[in-house]
């Protein structure tokens, strides 16, 4: 699903190494929502700013996948990211909360208007599959008649 969005966006499937470097440089080699500066005793983890679950919907795809500072990412769980980055920069929230928005500008993270539109296509696709099942079985059964 990240690739096939990623390809959609006519970008490289995201896949971390390389990607993580071009991400972490965006974001001037710190953390996104506390703004910490990374190095030998801070490091980089990759963090979903929409979390990766049936209810969110994130993917892991360019757009999604930011850097984080350890404590970071294990404090945010299902939090939404602008609540999280009011929590954790204090009075840079702003300047974070920004920084943020032209990443998901950068990179035209906006899935969720697409993931509900794929979504109603393949529900038709399945529905359309099933009828033709259906009609293909009730003739098989009304021929045998
Ligand atoms: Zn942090």
């Amino acid at each position: 699903m990240g690739s096939a969005y990623d390809e959609e966006r006519e970008r490289p499937p995201y896949k971390g190494g390389r990607h993580f470097e071009e991400v972490k440089d965006f974001f001037g080699g710190r953390c996104c929502y506390c703004g910490i500066a990374f190095g030998r005793t801070t490091p980089a983890v990759q963090d979903h700013l929409i979390p990766m679950n049936k209810a969110d919907l994130g993917l892991h795809a360019w757009g999604n996948v930011v850097p984080a500072c350890q404590p970071c990412n294990a404090k945010k769980q299902r939090a939404d990211w602008r609540d999280f980055i009011i929590e954790r920069a204090g009075s840079d929230a702003g300047e974070r909360h920004a920084r943020v928005k032209a990443f998901l500008e950068q990179y035209r993270y906006q899935p969720s208007f697409d993931l509900r539109d794929v979504a109603e296509e393949l529900y038709e696709e399945v529905g359309s599959i099933a009828m033709t099942l259906i009609s293909t079985k009730i003739k098989r059964l009304r021929d045998k008649l």
